[in-house]
């Protein structure tokens, strides 16, 4: 982009630039590199009105990464709850916990957020757009970021009919060289971002994308790239970025709420579809015509024969990453205390279940991920 146009788009931003819970009133100001690597891993796959909660609250527990290392995996998951994408709350704190751990080897404290891209990236959830915010918006540095608002900008405003995802030999470029299609666009955010204001051309560029260049009806009229605009220009806004095909997969399957005589519920934390390594219910895909009454699978988390009552209880809808669930929930009643439970083989549940028993009062806590507690509300 000219220079001139990217002049424009400072002063837009700066006139138009939202008022953030993670965003200092004085933009030029760099930011706390904690603070950016959690708002912007927030902001993947969420919108900034969701986000804006989430993170005063996060902040307010964990307000640095040091203390954020000294926390567990089940508070953490408890903070999260309801942004969804759990693996980057797991993420963010493996990666806090390597961030402090390399600091006290290295007698570098406090401990802080690593300064190049190839330290960033070597982090667990960290990839090449977090680590160019945290470079830029932090620390000021001429590093660049690509997220779906940029690539729409980009993809309008040079009229690309190819995405960063499809394959290389689409990735042709303004002078018909072809590059391969993420490193197209890339080339194109790093040019974007070598300047010493990269910082704001960059979260200028991302607001730009959230609220004027959008995917529906972009308000080109109040735009401060309209001037370079190709697409614009040819009346074409509507044909960039090319459609992609839907990612999305159905899912159909039961959650399983298994009750033991003693009022506890039954929680894995492995050898499920979903949620691997946080306390779920037990569940199982099958398929779309699948028939009332306890399904063979169950019986891997229960003895049929200690079954008091089984209820079917509705079914819910959920999505997990690119997953459009749709699951029925099964109460199932156990005569048995939960140190008695076996499954119907008549021995122990299977220790790859990773199984545990959980107080009924606990269930909201222990079972931190939205999936089991929405087929909890349809059970109690
Ligand atoms: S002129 Fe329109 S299409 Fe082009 S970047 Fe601006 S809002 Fe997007």
């Amino acid at each position: 982009m000219e220079s001139n146009i990217l002049k424009r788009l400072r002063e837009w931003f700066k006139k138009n630039a939202a008022m953030l819970p993670w965003r200092p009133t004085d933009l030029d100001a760099p930011r706390d590199p904690y603070a950016v690597w959690i708002s912007e891993t927030m902001l993947q796959q969420t919108q900034v009105a969701t986000v804006r909660d989430y993170y005063i609250k996060w902040m307010k527990r964990f307000p640095d990464i040091e203390t954020l290392a000294k926390a567990n995996e089940e508070e953490v998951f408890r903070y999260w709850q309801g942004l969804g994408y759990y693996s980057r709350a797991r993420n963010i704190l493996r990666t806090a916990k390597t961030v402090c751990e390399q600091a006290v080897r290295q007698a570098h404290r406090p401990a802080t957020m690593p300064r190049t891209r190839k330290e960033l990236e070597a982090l667990p959830g960290i990839g090449a757009y977090t680590a160019g915010a945290i470079l830029s918006l932090a620390y000021h540095q001429r590093e660049a970021i690509l997220d779906g608002n940029l690539v729409r900008i980009f993809a309008r405003f040079y009229a690309l009919d190819f995405l960063p995802t499809d394959k290389a030999s689409a990735g042709k470029n303004t002078t018909g060289k072809n590059e391969g299609c993420a490193e197209a666009y890339w080339k194109y955010a790093r040019e974007v971002a070598d300047s010493p204001k990269a910082y704001m051309h960059n979260e200028a560029l991302m607001e730009l994308g959230r609220t004027v260049c959008k995917s529906k009806n972009p308000e080109c009229a109040n735009c401060p790239l309209s001037g370079g605009c190709r697409a614009f220009a040819e009346g074409r806004t509507g044909e960039f970025p090319p459609k992609r095909k839907s990612a999305q997969r159905e899912w159909r399957g039961t959650a399983l709420v298994v009750e033991s005589a003693d009022g506890k519920l039954l929680a894995v934390s492995a050898g499920q579809p979903f949620l691997a390594g946080q306390a779920t219910l037990p569940h199982f895909e099958h398929s779309r015509n699948a028939t009332a009454g306890i399904p063979a699978e169950a019986e891997a988390y229960f003895n049929a024969d200690n079954v008091v009552h089984t209820r079917e209880c509705g079914s819910f809808r959920h999505n997990i990453t690119v997953h459009k669930i749709e699951c029925r929930v099964l109460h199932v009643k156990l005569s048995t205390k939960a140190s008695k439970c076996v499954a119907s083989s008549g021995k122990k549940i299977d220790p790859q279940f990773n199984a545990t028993w959980v107080k009924k009062e606990d269930a909201a806590k222990a079972f931190a991920n939205s999936f089991s507690l929405k087929a909890l509300k349809n059970v109690f």
